[in-house]
């Protein structure tokens, strides 16, 4: 490598978001460089629940316009990618104990199915509870009152990524993984980033690293109008198929939990719990109260010779949500993710705060956008 490199945008983090922004940039012609510290997709874009969905959740909560978004989104994910992104049934069972009555979730389906707009080919309906054992035999008929159908999509969440690096690698732009940023140096002319490999230059700073953004931000002494809650959450996997299906399971307390068979694996991925966590993100771990948690959501509905242990668990992981909040209100966690844009003469900082595996093609575009849509972006 050159002692010094110069390029139309440096990207610090190789997540989905990187990479996406990355593929964006170069395909218009741009030079783009990323800076990874680990490997392609090591954080937290590898320790997701690998949905490509609007997120049914956020309609409580009456967010429409995003989870608009993430169906439009998701419709184009599955025609760019059909081999890693497909359209699945999902079930969906009310048990007495459901905090949701099934009037509420049938129309919260209605309106999903009237947001993936013209291309809503699969419809969401209500089965009869026979049909639904039917997929899910290791679920227990008992206190079963409802159950509903409907339709999102299942990916691979470390395979996207790095399909979206290589993308962004056949347009010209370079990866560097296993890289450590020493300094960050901005003058009303260019950043210039110093590392254990070398030095890069640019006009264009993107700084796309999910939830350490916080932690680099301070690191470098980058100027910031948001902040980051860290929302940890684990998986685990088990061997073999418990259910035929995805499900979307709801506990008595109102959260919610899947059920992820991967028949190409032949395991089951169950997921995820929900902690804010206030120390360093490398420091973040699950412990067996975790594994409880999701082991004791999952028995109130398996039938008793379906029941899980703590030794049936193969494997755990768990990632973090940066869920954005604006410095000066902490408690605005309304937008999934926030563009965070500084001008200083000629050079631009943008801080990608949040942001999910499903949005980051609107994501990418919409950075691209905000960098003056200008081809390349070196003048
Ligand atoms: C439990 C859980 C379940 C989820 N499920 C879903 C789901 O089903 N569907 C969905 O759409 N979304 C889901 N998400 C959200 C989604 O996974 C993330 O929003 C997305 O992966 C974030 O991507 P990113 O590129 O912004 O961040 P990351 O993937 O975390 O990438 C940031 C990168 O920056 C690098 N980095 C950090 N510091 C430095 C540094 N100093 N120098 C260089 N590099 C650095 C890191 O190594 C990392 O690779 C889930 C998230 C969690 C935690």
């Amino acid at each position: 490598m050159k002692l010094q490199e110069n390029f139309d945008a440096i990207i610090i983090g190789a997540g989905i978001n990187g990479c996406g922004i990355a593929a964006e940039l170069s395909r218009a012609g741009n030079s783009v460089v990323i800076l990874e510290r680990g490997a392609i997709g090591s954080g937290t874009s590898s320790k997701s629940s690998r949905l490509i969905h609007g997120g049914l959740r956020y309609l409580e909560t009456a967010k429409i316009s995003l989870v608009r978004e993430a169906l439009r989104d998701r419709m184009e994910l599955l025609s760019l990618y059909p081999d890693l992104v497909q359209i699945k049934p999902f079930y969906l069972p009310l048990y007495q104990s459901s905090p949701r009555p099934p009037w509420m979730i049938g129309t919260g389906l209605k309106l999903y199915d009237l947001l993936s707009g013209k291309y809503s080919e699969y419809k969401s309906h209500r089965i009869s509870t026979d049909e639904f054992l039917d997929h899910a035999p290791s679920l227990s008929p008992e206190n079963l009152k409802a159950a509903f159908c409907y339709y999102d999509g299942k990916t691979d969440d470390l395979e996207l990524t790095r399909r979206v690096a290589a993308e962004a690698h056949q347009n010209g732009a370079i990866i560097h993984e296993h890289i450590k940023i020493r300094e960050i140096i901005s003058d009303q002319s260019s950043h210039l980033i110093k590392t254990n490999r070398g030095e890069f230059t640019s006009r264009v700073l993107i700084n796309s690293t999910g939830p350490w953004i916080d932690e680099v931000n301070q690191q470098f002494d980058l100027p910031t109008n948001y902040h980051i809650r860290k929302i940890s959450g684990i998986h685990i996997v088990i061997d073999g198929l418990l259910t035929n299906d995805l499900m979307f399971m709801q506990t008595a307390g109102k959260r919610i939990f899947f059920i992820i068979p991967e028949p190409e694996n032949d395991r089951t991925i169950i997921g995820t719990t929900e902690r804010e966590e206030s120390i360093a993100c490398d420091e973040v771990s699950y412990d067996d109260s975790d594994i409880q948690y999701l082991l004791d959501s999952i028995n109130d509905y398996l039938i008793p010779q379906r029941q899980l242990a703590v030794n049936d668990v193969k494997d755990v992981w768990i990632g973090i949500r940066p869920l954005i909040a604006k410095k000066n209100n902490p408690t605005d966690l309304s937008r999934e993710y926030a563009l965070d844009r500084h001008q200083s003469g000629s050079t631009t900082l943008i801080h990608v705060f949040g942001g999910k595996l499903t949005t980051f093609l609107s994501l990418a575009r919409k950075t691209y956008r905000l960098l003056g849509n200008r081809l390349p972006l070196r003048r």
